[in-house]
């Protein structure tokens, strides 16, 4: 690794496009947009080369961390239902402009592979990475391998089923899937569920949220369950069993020593997110129980991933 070298780091999410440049030592000046969604699939790549010129530094290597599903094999995103574009280009025109070699992988394999190199994970050989965001997502490294898959959409956890007969319909379709349940942009109406079967008293949630049961957010949720209303408290609790649920499942395919748990929903409510899973996890494992917290590197994961990708295909460019 040369230390007089910079790389460059790139975290393309659905709602933020994230971009950094560093090396062995770490990120320097980060820059963040609102990811365009108005300028057709072209358009993402143009927004990353924009900012990438705010940045001041030339790259020998440029690494992505995208919203999946990926396609490897032409460095695109496909299908996403986060983005309105069917299918966007990502590497090429990034490779193009630049003339440097560019590697690409799925967020939240980018994530645990910056939580192993700059995170919780130093030295370690066996880790997983859990975000709790907008989406629902997973990353593995197994003795010492990231877990990529054939087209880079391993360890895509969110689409596990938790229930079969659940009345909760994932983004992707699917019945029953941990994301319909935990993610961000399902949390309410999983909440709206469990007030109605449940009976909850949900006054409280209602004033917060304008007298309107469709107008309750997870943000509303989580902020009424710090604030001691116990049904929005019963609601996260129920929430963090479903993800005790998910994180056990990954504990018991990946056998990992560190599951660590970031994303916006994890960064915002640590407490709240946390102690459930811990509480619950016990009851669902085969595996040894592993350490899980959230992870250090806050908002930062799949940039600090982004970068070792970048470093690493420089690397095997040269
Ligand atoms: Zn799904």
């Amino acid at each position: 690794m040369h230390r007089d070298r910079f790389y460059a780091a790139v975290d393309l999410g659905a709602t933020n496009v994230r971009v950094s440049y560093g090396n062995a030592e770490g990120l320097r000046e980060k820059i963040t947009e609102r990811t365009d969604r108005e300028s057709g699939p072209e358009g993402v790549a143009d927004q990353i080369l924009q900012m990438l010129e705010l940045l001041d530094a030339r790259f020998s290597a440029i690494g992505v961390g995208s919203i999946g599903p990926i396609y490897l094999e032409t460095g695109t995103i496909i299908n996403t239902p986060n983005l309105p574009f069917e299918r966007i280009p990502v590497v090429e025109p990034l490779s193009e402009a630049y003339k440097v070699p560019v590697g690409m992988l799925n967020d939240c394999s980018a994530a645990v592979l910056g939580e192993q190199v700059f995170g919780a994970g130093k030295g370690l050989k066996n880790l997983a990475y859990v975000t709790l965001s907008t989406g629902l997502g997973g990353g593995a490294i197994v003795d010492g391998n990231l877990l990529v898959g054939k087209d880079g959409n391993a360890v895509e956890v969110g689409h596990l089923t938790i229930d079969p007969n659940s009345r909760l319909i994932c983004g992707c379709g699917c019945r029953g899937h941990w994301e319909a349940y935990c993610s961000g942009s399902h949390i309410p109406k999983y909440a709206r569920l469990l007030i109605e079967e449940l009976e909850l008293d949900d006054s409280h949630l209602m004033s917060t949220s304008g007298g309107d049961r469709e107008n309750i957010t997870t943000e509303g949720i989580y902020k009424a369950a710090g604030e001691g209303d116990p049904t929005a408290q019963e609601i996260v609790r129920r929430i963090g069993t479903v993800n005790a649920i998910g994180i056990a499942d990954m504990v018991n395919v990946f056998d990992p020593e560190l599951v660590t748990i970031g994303g916006s929903i994890a960064l915002n409510n640590p407490e709240l997110t946390l102690d459930p899973i811990v509480e619950n996890i016990d009851d669902h494992l085969i595996n040894r129980r592993p350490e899980i917290m959230i992870t250090p590197l806050g908002a930062d994961t799949v940039l600090h991933g982004a970068l070792v990708l970048a470093i690493r295909t420089a690397r095997k460019a040269d």
